[in-house]
């Protein structure tokens, strides 16, 4: 071996050194970080109830409410993506809250007094369920308690759990499966059927303006999902991979047919923290798969991200999870978040 090589070779292991010097150091902040943060997180995060599957036959029996004249229905919806959903129902017969603005994770967020205030006034509170609001749980659970009409928009979605071999240190994977249920129109049409029965439930005065309106939207669902099909066909099959912040595309893959190469966070929850050890074999596997792109959620943290990326040689690409996109961002809307995502993953791995 000539003296060259040998100082690229040194040059190479220090970097790698240095690397994951700093993987650690960010892994043991991230630790730190989580412990100062509230100590309800992690009773809810290790909770099996909050994240179990809810059937549509366990969802709460809805009376008709005593509605005054002009009086419309009070509803209360947690994130973004469920307030779409619930607003292209119920459109102008209902008065609409939706807890969670643009950008805000809806694994950690915490309710203020005025959230708390318009749930307790609310004749219904829409989540998505299986465990995704972990930091609304006690208000909802509160709610639920009082005799409100809580009603999971996943009810009756068969969880799916977490693809791969789940060879990883750091993460409990909750009983539930995956909450992100929405990254499958096809579960948004469930979301429909759960919308439209509650709200023709308690309001059934107007239960043939619901019904028409949950018809136009199936509509809009069923071309969204013919849309990610054709983009889909962009992408030369042995280049369907991906890599993301957490576990959020365990349904979009199943659906469209992509393979789940590994998360920064392998798990369903953004309020969880990977080990080294973990983070070292996904710069392995995406090395391995020849995956060109880690996608992160805007409201993940990217540093992690960045740092595995920068190691395993591959670019970043920011999508929307779990929360819309400011207004006029062409993501404010759920059906322009799943076709914002979908361009972003073909200009990601269309080519290499
Ligand atoms: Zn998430």
């Amino acid at each position: 071996m000539n003296v060259i090589h040998e100082k690229q070779e040194r040059h190479g292991l220090l970097k790698r050194l240095i690397i994951l010097t700093g993987l650690l150091v960010l892994v043991a902040m991230t630790v730190l970080l989580a412990g100062c943060s509230s100590a309800s997180k992690r009773v809810t995060s290790s909770t099996g109830d909050a994240a179990a599957s809810v059937t549509k036959e366990s969802l709460p029996t809805l009376a008709p409410v005593n509605l005054n004249a002009g009086q419309k229905l009070q509803v209360v919806a947690s994130t973004g993506i469920v307030g779409d959903v619930v607003a292209q129902v119920g459109s102008d017969l209902i008065e609409l809250t939706v807890v969670m603005a643009a950008g805000q994770d809806p694994h950690s967020y915490e309710p203020i007094a005025r959230d708390v205030a318009a749930i307790a006034d609310a004749h219904v509170v829409f989540i998505n369920g299986l465990g995704l609001e972990e930091g609304l749980q006690a208000t909802i659970e509160a709610a639920a308690s009082r005799g409100q009409p809580v009603i999971p928009v996943s009810a009756g979605i068969k969880p799916l759990q977490m693809q791969g071999d789940g060879d990883h240190d750091a993460i409990e994977v909750p009983k539930g499966g995956d909450p992100h249920t929405w990254f499958d129109p096809n579960n948004v049409l469930k979301w429909v059927d759960n919308i439209e029965g509650a709200l023709a439930a308690l309001d059934p005065a107007h239960a043939q303006d619901y019904a028409a309106r949950a018809q136009a939207y199936r509509q809009q669902l069923q071309d969204l999902d013919a849309y990610i099909r054709e983009q889909t066909e962009r992408i030369p099959p042995g280049r369907r991979k991906l890599v993301t912040d957490h576990q959020v595309f365990t349904y979009f893959a199943a659906r469209y047919g992509f393979e789940m190469i590994g998360a920064v966070i392998p798990g369903f929850s953004t309020v969880a923290e990977p080990s080294a050890s973990d983070l070292a074999k996904l710069v392995a596997r995406i090395r391995e798969a020849g995956v060109p792109v880690i996608f992160v959620g805007r409201t993940a943290n990217p540093r992690l991200a960045q740092v595995l990326a920068d190691e395993a040689g591959v670019r970043v690409l920011s999508l929307y999870t779990g929360a819309l996109g400011e207004p006029g961002s062409g993501a404010d809307s759920y059906i322009g978040l799943m076709r914002a995502n979908m361009d972003t993953i073909v200009q990601g791995l269309s080519k290499p």
